[in-house]
């Protein structure tokens, strides 16, 4: 079993989402890690590597100053990883994005992509279906377990009140979501394997992609990224002990979150 995770190398969560004013792009110079939602991809796929045997390949399409930041998915254990990395590249938007992974993916020809939940600093949550639409293979969103059985993939999405099963063939592209494993932190012998890993970096004349794959046949642009305003409602701070179980549940009741047999 071949499994492809797609990973977005982002600004760490503690460097500020600064917009360069004259590219309006987000400023990428920042350190930068594999998203961490991203994570659960990589998990999910050493999950069915070690149930199916096979091959875990973490795939980002990054600037050449989040390259080594892949050195992290190799590090959970993913067994190498490819970096479409070419200044053609900056400022891409969905549409690109999708055409360079649906390329690199065909190549790769896995049995299963798996994508994250949605990506921390732009969080459109649509990329595996443009990559999907791009391979024509089924997409199957949303989803918190995974498995194969038979030769084709079962999994289980978990909406407000149902729990749906969902069956697909081989190949599927697959959006996870947040809550589908919990990812495990590697050790330093992991961290030491890791740099002895392959990244493959490879750029559009290598994928013999053309002008409409380059960030100039995007079709978006981002004007501004601004801090979001405070919120309008104060904080209500209840202390322990000075019936903070009895206010706590007050509000959700009056919410209607709590079944009425509670009580
Ligand atoms: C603030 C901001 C706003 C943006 N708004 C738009 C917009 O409105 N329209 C638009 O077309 N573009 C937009 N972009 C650009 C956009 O981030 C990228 O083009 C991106 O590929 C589109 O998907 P996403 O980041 O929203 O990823 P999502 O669709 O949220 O990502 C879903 C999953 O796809 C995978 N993934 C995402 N990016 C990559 C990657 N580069 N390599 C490998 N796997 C990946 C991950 O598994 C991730 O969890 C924006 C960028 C920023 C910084």
């Amino acid at each position: 079993m071949k499994v492809c995770a797609c990973v977005k190398v982002v600004p760490r969560a503690e460097a500020p989402l600064r917009l360069d004013l004259t590219t309006f792009r987000l400023d990428r110079t920042v350190a930068s890690e594999v998203s961490p939602v991203d994570e659960f991809a990589i998990e999910e796929a050493l999950l069915l590597r070690d149930a199916l045997g096979g091959d875990v390949v973490a795939v980002s399409m990054t600037p050449e100053s989040g390259v080594e930041a892949l050195r992290h998915a190799l590090a959970l254990g993913a067994d190498r990883a490819i970096a479409i990395s070419d200044p053609l590249l900056e400022g891409s938007d969905l549409v690109v994005t999708a055409r360079v992974l649906a390329r690199v993916l065909q190549r790769e020809s896995p049995d299963l992509v798996l994508f994250g939940s949605g990506a921390i600093d732009a969080g459109g949550a649509m990329l595996w279906s443009a990559v999907g639409e791009l391979l024509g293979l089924p997409v199957v969103s949303g989803v918190r377990s995974v498995g194969v059985d038979d030769g084709r993939i079962r999994a289980t999405r978990q909406t407000a009140g149902d729990e749906i099963e969902l069956d697909a063939p081989i190949p599927s592209v697959v959006g996870l979501s947040g809550s589908v494993n919990a990812p495990h932190y590697p050790s330093f012998r992991d961290i030491v394997q890791a740099r002895k890993k392959e990244i493959a970096t490879i750029t559009l004349e290598d994928l013999r992609l053309g002008p409409e794959a380059s960030s100039a046949a995007a079709r978006t642009r981002v004007l501004s990224v601004s801090p979001r305003p405070p919120s309008e409602r104060e904080p209500e701070v209840i202390e322990d002990g000075a019936g903070a179980a009895d206010w706590l549940f007050r509000g959700l009741e009056g919410r209607g979150l709590l079944p009425g047999a509670v009580r």
